[in-house]
């Protein structure tokens, strides 16, 4: 599998990382236990969710996709929005802000992640200094591991995106393999600094990241991802010349193309053909980061409306049609080992901040 060495600036709106977008901060371990307690840091009042920060967004105000400069959404975003929105606003606004010890959390999850993609492939890392070329090495991984999923096989960090709900959604998927029955089998490795299973907050927020991995894949089987849709949200040019090392891993993957349009025309037809199935089971597996001992597994029921209920109501911050909410009175534990609650607004204010997206951005931008 391809990986992208991109020049810094790049990088920006790429919609992928190279890893898994599962390891992203697990804001939750140091909170199990203040979970059990479910004790208020801050006494607050709880919020109609479609009171005052329901609002009517002015006709020039930026949406938040706008502000961020956003052509797409990652799963991995939507996952910690559903932990907390206004945390997952701040890491937006403030990169960098989490402690050493969530950063050490994160690179020992990465590393757990590497190795394992590893055990099935090596990695190839490829220069890239055009956003076009990013996505082809995204691409050029699809085309390779569609026909090994094909075949039976295994396959990991298989990239997803597709519009869903009206947004570009990316990701990426840790594992597909076929089960003993012939299901396919998504597997998402969670790794813990703890050596407990989390409890419940933390399994609906991966519940949630899992499920979204199957809306995207799925669509991508059925045919619902098309190019077209790809290169409007990501603002790609098709005709433009893969670079040399992009070209050049291509022609060794015995693929034919010149131009990032050759590419995705061979991705987006190889996708049509595959025949490949839809996920038929969701597994979460919770590992221990320092033992590598397995804590538990999940199976995951997939239910459609409430992930799609629950992805709109998401996306309606991201669109600009509601403000930014907090955790409601019930998860204020979550507040307690929140990097940003020094300075949440949400929580000095017990819940009742009315700042609009414009008064916000003004602040963070002074
Ligand atoms: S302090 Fe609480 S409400 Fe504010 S961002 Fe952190 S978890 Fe969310």
């Amino acid at each position: 599998m391809a990986g992208t060495g991109r020049e810094a600036g790049a990088a920006e709106n790429t919609g992928f990382e190279d890893l898994s977008d599962s390891e992203f901060p697990d804001f939750s371990e140091l909170g199990d236990i203040e979970e059990l307690g479910s004790s208020l840091g801050n006494p607050r009042k709880e919020v109609d969710a479609q009171g005052p920060w329901k609002r009517k967004r002015e006709a020039d105000a930026p949406t938040p996709m706008e502000r961020f400069h956003l052509g797409c959404l990652w799963v991995s975003d939507l996952s910690t929005q559903s932990w907390c929105e206004q945390q997952m606003v701040y890491r937006k606004e403030r990169p960098g802000f989490p402690s050493a010890e969530k950063a050490a959390v994160l690179d020992a999850g990465a590393s757990i992640h590497l190795a394992r993609e590893l055990e099935l492939h090596d990695l190839v890392n490829i220069h890239t200094s055009t956003k076009e070329d990013a996505w082809a090495v995204k691409l050029l991984n699809v085309l390779s591991m569609v026909p090994v999923l094909q075949s039976g096989g295994t396959i990991r960090e298989f990239p997803v995106f597709g519009e869903i709900e009206g947004v570009f959604l990316v990701g990426v998927i840790d594992e597909l393999h076929y089960t003993s029955k012939g299901e396919l089998e998504l597997t998402e490795l969670k790794t813990r600094k703890r050596a407990a299973m989390p409890l419940a907050a933390q399994k609906e927020k991966d519940r949630f990241q899992v499920s979204l991995y199957k809306c995207i894949f799925d669509a991508m089987v059925w045919g619902q991802v098309t190019s077209a849709s790809l290169v409007h949200h990501m603002k790609l040019s098709p005709e433009m010349l893969l670079g040399p090392q992009v070209h050049s891993h291509a022609r060794q993957g015995g693929f034919t193309v010149m131009s990032f349009g050759d590419l995705l025309e061979l991705t987006f037809l190889s996708l049509s053909l595959s025949d490949l199935p839809v996920i038929d089971a969701l597994k979460i597996e919770y590992s221990h980061q320092e033992t590598g001992t397995v804590l538990g597994t999940e199976m995951v029921v997939f239910e459609e409306k409430q992930v799609r209920d629950k992805l709109r109501h998401h996306l309606g911050y991201w669109t600009g049609l509601r403000e930014p909410r907090g955790v409601d009175v019930k998860e204020a534990w979550k507040c307690r080992m929140c990097d940003y609650a020094a300075i949440c607004e949400w929580r000095q204010s017990g819940g009742t901040r009315t700042l609009s997206h414009e008064q916000h951005a003004k602040k963070m931008t002074k």
